[in-house]
């Protein structure tokens, strides 16, 4: 195990958690042929992430959601529950805080009553899967049941030294390049979820980092979907954050990246989790809103108007950029010099 690995390991909680009941699930918007519908958003409770448990990543609270054993009945009376909630949106975003292919977390059977139960309710699904675990007889029997099934992967950044140095993921680019592959020779659609600032990078370095990442699958992923770092409890990022060695990014810098790669082949969005929160992606709090829904109204593909919000606090973030790259650090400039 690396020392990174260690460190992630060792700084990881679980909570005990009901297995019969799923996590969470909520409505967002999504677009679907170029339409702006309705996305139902589920994540299942099963007992989590292999890499999760073996250590995981840097930024990834995932296994506090895990419960160690979640049976097949359970599973399923957490999706009958499901179901009751579903009310026929016809995106379905279908998560587990894991890998939907592996049987270990989804059991075969449970896996395959999901799939026939949203092929008659919903025109779309999307499940999460690292590039490990994504193989013709799995996609086939999905797309069998689910004619428009996508596989999300967190590929993070394309560069394999920093996924494996500031975020911990076991496998490489050329592994999700062999994913992609397979999975539109199946007939699937992937999106590709990029991490906006891993841990121990300058505000400036993961600028460079995402548009360099982005520019590496565009036309390979469909969709590219730029997630900007939030603290999540009981991580890595959590412990750096909480010593002040992490800000999650500005969201001018967000906004510089979805400028850069503004013409790109593949869809590109971004849906920052906790944005305008201290541990989510934020500017000066004044202005979070009014960006936070320029980058939305841009990722619905129903405005391009990133050009447009500003702030006295943009002057801000440029010389926090500049000073980062003076002095050679990724600490929080303001918990250190204000
Ligand atoms: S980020 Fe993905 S691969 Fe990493 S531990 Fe979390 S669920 Fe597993
Ligand atoms: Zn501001």
């Amino acid at each position: 195990m690396t020392e990174l690995a260690a460190l992630i390991e060792e700084t990881r909680a679980t909570r005990p958690h009901d297995p019969t009941q799923y996590v969470s699930a909520w409505t967002e918007r999504e677009v679907l042929d170029d339409e702006i519908v309705d996305a139902f958003v589920l994540i299942l409770r099963t007992k989590g992430c292999y890499w999760a448990r073996k250590s995981g990543c840097s930024m990834c609270g995932y296994v506090s959601d895990g419960y160690v054993s979640v049976s097949k009945a359970d599973l399923l009376t957490q999706w009958d529950a499901a179901l009751e909630a579903y009310r026929g949106q016809p995106v379905v975003k279908l998560y587990n805080s894991g890998n939907f292919f592996d049987p270990s977390e989804i059991p075969a059977l449970a896996r395959r009553r999901i799939l026939a139960d949203l092929g008659e309710r919903c025109e779309k699904v999307v499940v999460e899967n690292l590039p490990q675990l994504v193989r013709t007889p799995l996609l086939e029997e999905a797309l069998d049941l689910c004619p428009r099934f996508e596989v999300a992967i967190g590929l993070e950044t394309a560069d394999d030294y920093l996924r494996d140095h500031t975020i911990s993921k076991d496998f490489t680019f050329a592994r999700y390049k062999e994913a992609v592959r397979v999975a539109h020779a199946a007939g699937a659609t992937i999106k590709t979820y990029l991490l906006f600032k891993p841990p121990f990078l300058s505000e400036g370095a993961a600028m460079r980092d995402a548009t360099a990442s982005v520019r590496a699958i565009d036309g390979l992923s469909d969709t590219i979907s730029i997630n900007p770092t939030n603290v999540q409890r009981d991580t890595l990022v959590d412990r750096l954050y909480r010593r002040g060695e992490f800000r999650p990014p500005w969201l001018w810098s967000l906004v510089e990246v979805l400028k850069a790669v503004r013409g790109a082949e593949s869809r590109v969005l971004s849906k920052p989790t906790g944005g305008g929160q201290p541990r989510g992606t934020h500017n000066c709090g004044h202005c979070d809103a009014v960006v936070l829904q320029a980058v939305e109204d841009y990722s619905l593909q129903r405005e391009d108007w990133l050009d447009e919000p500003t702030c006295a606090c943009k002057g801000d973030w440029g010389a926090y950029v500049r000073v980062e790259e003076l002095a050679h650090t990724s600490v929080d400039l303001d918990r250190f010099l204000t």
